[in-house]
């Protein structure tokens, strides 16, 4: 489904992916750990079109191919935004807009989908992660683990062909993390093609077909969670998994 080849980006001097390459088939879920600063974060943003990488290729089967040596074209842009939607480490959820608002904006709006399919189909998601009684709640008055939840909610109504997530259970309270888990495990079980930035060791090892470590801009470690993850080949892979057990 997807194919990354070589992706760089710098900021200033600053040069925070050094030749990215990432393969993900259809069904398949992905877990990138690494240190703080390592550009997990800048990685997933290149694949949702919110930061445009300097050099290397993005493809998406079928039908969209992006090589950044050539200017970014704003359908190319679009046809990523199309094809992925983002679950954001803070849930960046408008605060003065409902549930219910929250999730349909895009689809509406972005989309085109006429509100009344919009609504239905978001009360079936909001029904679907135990929040069919929050849709007309302001996001001040959930959990974190709800406002999670809904963010989720949130971008499985844009129908994407690829789900990315960004450290989904690092802002909440330890005791709030386990029911974003499921949700996440439940949208693996389902099939859906993801792409998850986390944390949390175990959960990787559970959900994820293929782990890949990086460190300062580049993939130092690739493969199987178990092996990975018990096994590292390479030294930094081994400090890194120390230093979080
Ligand atoms: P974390 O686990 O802390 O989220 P990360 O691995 O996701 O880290 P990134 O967020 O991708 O790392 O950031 C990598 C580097 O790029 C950092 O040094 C960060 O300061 C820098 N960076 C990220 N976004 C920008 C930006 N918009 N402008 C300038 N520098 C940026």
């Amino acid at each position: 489904l997807l194919r990354v080849t070589g992706l760089h980006k710098r900021f200033g001097e600053n040069e925070v992916l050094r030749g990215i390459d990432l393969e993900v088939r259809r069904g398949e879920v992905v877990a990138i750990i690494g240190p703080s600063g390592s550009g997990k974060t800048t990685v997933l943003r290149a694949l949702n079109g919110l930061e445009v990488a300097d050099a290397g290729e993005i493809a998406i089967d079928p039908g969209l191919h992006l090589d950044f040596q050539y200017p970014l074209t704003e359908a190319h842009r679009y046809g990523l935004r199309d094809r992925s939607a983002m679950v954001f480490q803070n849930y960046n959820l408008f605060p003065h807009r409902t549930v219910l608002q929250n999730v349909t904006d895009a689809p509406v709006r972005v989309r085109g989908l006429p509100r009344a399919q919009a609504v239905a189909e978001a009360e079936a998601l909001l029904a679907r992660v135990g929040l069919a009684d929050k849709r007309d709640a302001y996001p001040y008055q959930l959990s974190g683990g709800q406002q999670q939840r809904v963010g989720i909610v949130r971008a499985l109504a844009l129908k994407p062909e690829l789900l990315l997530f960004d450290e989904p259970t690092s802002a909440l309270d330890p005791e709030l993390v386990g029911e974003v888990l499921q949700v996440i495990k439940e949208l693996a079980d389902d099939g859906w093609t993801m792409v998850i930035v986390t944390h949390e060791i175990s959960f990787a090892r559970q959900v994820a077909d293929q782990v890949l470590f990086i460190d300062g801009g580049v993939v130092v470690e690739r493969g199987e969670p178990k092996r990975i993850l018990t096994e590292p080949r390479e030294e930094r892979t081994a400090r890194f998994l120390r230093r979080l057990l």
